[in-house]
């Protein structure tokens, strides 16, 4: 059936919908179009957008569209047709769409229609009406409604951060507790509460790794209640089918990664994130959001408790929880609780030094791990307790070297070594992807004597078999369990026992709950001290913390549990902290080093990102983007501090022949930065239209960036 033109209708309205349009199009994506029937804003239609037919929702009501000067209702088309069967998307959904837009200058259109579930974009009318009636058969069948699970007695650092989350408070909450402290265990009990007044629970894991294990717990203790996950690793059929339980208010727990934030829940009443300093929370590409700052500012405009959850908070919420008299915003409400479950302690923290280990070796070279670490791992082999060596860098080793020609196993499309992967014998670019079979002699000598240069978790894995006759070495990290079900297998049989020495990447210094592992070893740890990034301490500082917390998670093993550092620079304030486990004085160094240096959280960023054919055109462009706005620069008011770097290029600058180059914008006042940014945008978009002549590929803004 075809609809009647409405432009023929008296009747007809016009709508303001948001389609997909990227920034770069220089649309903001709220496009003027006509229904012959008025349509709630929240609703998603289908409307012809040049030739092809997209998914939109409506935005504004009919009065209140179009900025821009209104086109001739002549020249409007229509929309097509409604998605029917889905409630209207609620306005506070709206809302976070529209501050997350505006806030991390993007498009409205790119924002609204990316954090809808993919496959939603794709069907129609028909195909939708199909999926929903598939979805109302399911949830005929009520869940059985089971006796809850027996609740183990709260500690008394447990219930007193219930009663600070009960005596409510509009502030968000942010719960410090040690690994093993039991702060899942407060999510939950916040969670019975919500759902018990009838509201939904939005719960937040940084990575899908975390979720089957938070998932079975939670299951588990709300049996009977409609739980779903939302993630990237779900069929487009399952994503769509959450979204919309959660949409339509039949799921009461919505459990899931950072895109889970988005997700439209009427009956909202708790916001966990759960390790919440994590940099997977921040969306690396497109629009790089922060779903930890997200769920904060949503909490605020749907009024309901938000926890964050760490053992490691990111500074930035560190300094939001410490009252004004100790130098932070006192935003948030800090909880403590300090203490394992159990009063089992955390493992001793023994510091390796390689110094003095160089003396030993009667100034050799130390090995790999250092015999009195070899030893303690020997011990825990004999006693039949498992041991976890960290080291962040996968593959066999980072580069081949020809010692005849220095000839080095380079990538031909980025400024980067291939990294030797001896299980399939290439040579593998880990930012390009390019891999060819590990060449027989150096391609450019013939040298037949090619020698792996340092060393990755395949090449450690190796050289502790080797070192430990007898003992059953196993690895976990994005090599082994690139298939399917391999990293649930890996981790299943480290559970069983059947591993000895586990040799991991930070894959697993995360949330997993080991109960054999009496000894946790970080084997070269010290380049994060010297990296140019400001961040990289406080990330290390965390990852440490957390593989620490993966031993003696077993109170009968946890007074001989230990962690290792193998360092240089065993005297470094890092590490000291860390022995103490005294993140609040870490926290402290940090916040003054950070506010001397004028950094965040005491001093807002953005970065413009360029990518160019040559790296003269990605930098030309930021450089001219920068001359562009000196107007703007100037008009900020001074106290403010708005401040333009110069252009660089990135640290790997070059990736698939795409060179790379970025300028920091530090401004000392949020507002103020977000006021420069929205107006510089049209600017820049300007400028980069002329830059694409000379070479310019790409652009983008990204604000509060994570990595410099
Ligand atoms: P965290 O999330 O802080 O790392 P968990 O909530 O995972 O800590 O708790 C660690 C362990 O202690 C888990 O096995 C959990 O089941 C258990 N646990 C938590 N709270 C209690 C309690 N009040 N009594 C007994 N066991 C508890
Ligand atoms: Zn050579
Ligand atoms: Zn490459």
């Amino acid at each position: 059936m075809t609809a009647p033109d409405p432009r023929l209708d008296e009747a007809a309205v016009r709508l303001g919908v948001v389609v997909e349009a990227p920034q770069h199009s220089g649309l903001w994506g709220v496009l003027d179009y006509l229904s012959a029937v008025p349509l709630p804003p929240g609703t998603l239609v289908r409307v012809p957008l040049g030739r092809r037919v997209v998914t939109g929702v409506v935005w504004t009501l009919p009065s209140a569209s179009g900025e821009a000067p209104a086109m001739a209702v002549e020249d409007l088309k229509a929309v097509i047709e409604v998605l029917e069967g889905l409630p209207a998307l609620p306005p506070a959904w709206r809302q976070l769409v529209g501050f997350a837009a505006a806030y991390y200058q993007r498009s409205l259109g790119e924002m609204a229609l990316m954090v809808l579930p993919p496959e939603l974009r794709q069907v129609d009318a028909v195909q939708l009406q199909r999926r929903l009636k598939r979805l109302d058969k399911a949830l005929a069948s009520p869940e059985e409604h089971r006796a809850g699970a027996t609740l183990p007695e709260l500690s008394a650092q447990q219930a007193q951060a219930l009663s600070a989350l009960g005596a409510g408070g509009a502030r968000p909450f942010l719960l410090w507790g040690s690994t093993g402290s039991g702060k899942t265990e407060v999510y939950l009990r916040e969670a019975q509460r919500a759902l018990d007044a009838g509201q939904q629970v939005l719960m937040m894991v940084p990575e899908i790794n975390l979720t089957p294990q938070l998932e079975a717990r939670v299951a588990e203790r709300f049996a009977g209640r409609r739980i779903v996950s939302l993630h990237s690793g779900l069929t487009p059929a399952q994503r769509l089918r959450n979204w919309v339980m959660a949409l339509q208010g039949h799921a009461d727990l919505v459990l899931g990664t950072r895109l889970s934030v988005f997700t439209p829940l009427p009956r909202l009443g708790l916001i966990v994130v759960d390790e919440e300093h994590d940099p997977s929370y921040k969306q690396q590409d497109g629009a790089r959001y922060s779903a930890r700052d997200l769920a904060v500012y949503r909490a605020h405009l749907e009024k309901v408790p938000v926890i964050l959850g760490s053992a490691t908070p990111s500074l930035e919420s560190w300094h939001n929880a410490l009252p004004g008299a100790e130098g932070g915003t006192g935003r948030y409400l800090r909880l403590d609780m300090p203490e394992r479950i159990g009063g089992g302690d955390m493992p001793r923290v023994r510091l390796l030094d390689q110094n003095h280990v160089l003396k030993a070796t009667m100034g050799q070279e130390p090995p790999p791990v250092s015999r009195p670490l070899l030893d303690a791992i020997a011990q825990r082999v004999e006693r039949g307790e498992q041991s976890l060596v960290l080291l962040n860098r996968r593959g066999y080793a980072p580069v081949l070297h020809c010692s005849d020609c220095g000839w080095k196993s380079g990538c031909p499309h980025c400024s980067a070594w291939r990294v030797f992967h001896k299980a399939d014998r290439t040579l593998r670019c880990h930012h390009c992807g390019f891999s060819e079979r590990v060449p027989r002699a150096c391609p450019d000598c013939g040298n037949q004597d090619i020698q792996p240069v340092g060393r990755g978790t395949e090449r450690l894995e190796e050289q502790l078999a080797a070192a430990l006759p007898g003992a059953r070495v196993g690895r976990i990290d994005a090599d082994v369990t690139k298939h399917k079900g391999a990293l649930e297998a890996q981790l299943a049989s480290v559970h069983a026992g059947e591993v000895d020495v586990l040799v991991g990447t930070q894959m697993v210094a995360k949330g997993h709950d080991f109960r054999r592992i009496t000894l946790v070893a970080a084997v070269n740890p010290d380049a994060a001290l010297f990296a140019s990034d400001f961040r990289a301490a406080e990330r290390q500082f965390a990852l440490l913390l957390q593989a620490a917390g993966r031993a003696g998670r077993d109170a009968d093993v946890a007074g001989h549990s230990e962690m290792w550092v193998q360092t240089w620079h065993a005297s470094h304030p890092l590490y000291q902290a860390l022995q103490r486990y005294d993140f609040a004085a870490f926290a402290t160094r940090q916040l003054q080093e950070r506010q001397m240096a004028g950094l965040p959280p005491y001093a807002s960023l953005a970065m413009l990102r360029a990518e160019g054919k040559t790296q003269e055109a990605a930098q030309g462009f930021l450089e001219a983007a920068a001359t562009a706005v000196q107007d703007l620069v100037a008009q900020a008011p001074e106290a403010a501090g708005l401040m333009l770097y110069p252009a660089v290029p990135t640290p790997v600058q070059r990736v698939a022949n795409v060179e790379r180059a970025q300028l920091m914008i530090e401004c000392g006042q949020r507002a103020v930065l977000q006021r420069f940014l929205s107006a510089a945008q049209s600017v820049w978009l300007a400028q980069a239209q002329q830059h694409r002549r000379s070479g310019l590929i790409r652009w983008a803004v990204d604000v509060d960036p994570l990595a410099i």
